[in-house]
């Protein structure tokens, strides 16, 4: 039986990780953490019998400790308690799937555990890439990416170790607002914005696509993940996703890897390398799929992408100011705060006003995170 600890497990990547796990019989539970979902929380500690269970939110998590007494489950909560579901001994991989920068900590720890990581949350390596790398590499613990255009690359990398990667080719769907102009985009609503047109994902994630916000994060991802250049990394629109990424070697041989969009392939990828396994759900059907179209990212209406570039291009602290004025901003608007516009607005206003730290600790990195989140709040 593998062991595995899920950060997350009540959201999107959460839920479907323990639909492969309830699928495939052999992997066994030893952690799961949530923030404050503790209805659905309970049932996955009933289900699944994890040694320790995490609930960020301090009253959430007596509440918790309460209604399972019955078990033999600990119950913990805030950082602390986030660490120690990331490091319970028994598990040999770890799912960081919570969203946002409060995944840096715990996935440290759980590297410095000697745990390989699942890694769903992006906004740790765009911010600690420089000291989440080197320090995999010491630890001798494998990354196994979960997003699904770096698990595409990852499998395309497959028997290619040797070889140089000449240019990475990261597909985006575009989003739901492919085409429209700046002018349309004024009075876009939060409901107008969660409406993907192919992937059904956590709230921050699918208003983070509608942006290219996500895209520029995951060209983020992509330079630490595969040791690129920003520059070697090409977004191309492709608005079926059915091509999730591509490599381009120095021979001109382009390696690309499609499927329908289904997280749950990447995810049961990352938990089982370098074993397929199978999985259930629709499939490809080349003879009624028609055209698979590509097209060059807008940069003028969404221009998320290109500040997300900026950001990569500088380094040190820059990219944590774009993540976390990116994370402030679109809660913004999710609490209907700020307009659809100013999202990018205000990342690109955190991005000019911050002097830029080389090498960034961790705490520095949370201080940057702390100046961006002023910075909004000022305006
Ligand atoms: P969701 O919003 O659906 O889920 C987030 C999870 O994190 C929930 O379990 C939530 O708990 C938990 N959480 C939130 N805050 C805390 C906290 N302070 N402490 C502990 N747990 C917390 O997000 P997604 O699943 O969509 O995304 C997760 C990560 O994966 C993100 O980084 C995203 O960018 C990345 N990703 C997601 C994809 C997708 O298809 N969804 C695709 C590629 C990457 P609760 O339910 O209690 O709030
Ligand atoms: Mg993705």
């Amino acid at each position: 039986m593998k062991k595995i600890s899920i950060l997350g497990s009540t959201g999107s990547i959460g839920t479907q990780t323990l639909e492969i796990v309830r699928a495939q019989k052999d992997i066994e539970i030893t952690a799961l953490a949530a923030g404050s979902n503790i209805e659905l929380l309970e049932k996955q500690i009933r289900e699944f019998s994890p040694a320790i269970a995490c609930v960020w939110d301090e009253e959430k998590a007596r509440m918790l400790a309460a209604s399972v007494r019955d078990l033999s489950v600990k119950v913990v909560s805030g950082m602390d308690g986030l660490i120690e579901a990331a490091t319970e001994p028994e598990a040999e991989l770890v799912v960081t799937a919570v969203v946002g920068m409060i995944g840096i900590r715990p996935t440290i720890a759980a590297m410095e555990a000697g745990k390989d990581i699942a890694l769903a949350n992006k906004e740790t390596l765009v911010t600690a890439g420089h000291i989440i790398m080197p320090l995999a590499g010491e630890k001798k613990v494998k990354i196994l990416p979960v997003d699904s255009e770096h698990s595409a690359i990852f499998q395309c990398l497959n028997g290619e170790r040797e070889n140089k990667i000449h240019k990475i080719l990261l597909t985006a769907s575009g989003g739901p607002f492919r085409g429209k102009t700046r002018k349309e985009l004024e009075h876009v609503t939060v409901e107008d914005a969660l409406r993907h047109p192919n992937w059904s994902m956590g709230r921050k994630i699918t208003i983070d696509s509608s942006t290219m916000v996500n895209k520029g994060l995951e060209v983020m991802e992509a330079k630490w993940l595969f040791g690129v250049e920003i520059d070697q990394i090409q977004v191309v629109i492709q608005p079926k996703s059915i091509i999730h990424s591509m490599v381009e070697f120095e021979d001109g041989a382009v390696m690309a890897q499609m499927g329908t969009p289904d997280m749950k392939l990447p995810i049961q990828y990352a938990l089982y390398y370098p074993e397929r396994r199978m999985l259930s759900g629709p499939r490809l059907d080349f003879w009624t799929m028609g055209q698979i179209t590509f097209e060059k990212p807008d940069a003028e209406n969404f221009p998320g992408l290109k500040l997300a570039c900026q950001a990569g291009r500088r380094g040190g602290s820059l990219p944590t100011v774009f993540n976390a004025a990116n994370e402030k901003a679109v809660a913004e608007f999710l609490a209907g705060r700020i307009s659809y516009l100013s999202i990018t607005d205000l990342i690109q206003g955190a991005m000019e006003s911050h002097k830029v730290k080389e090498n960034p600790s961790v705490e520095e990195i949370l201080e940057a995170e702390a100046e961006a989140y002023e910075y909004i709040e000022s305006r």
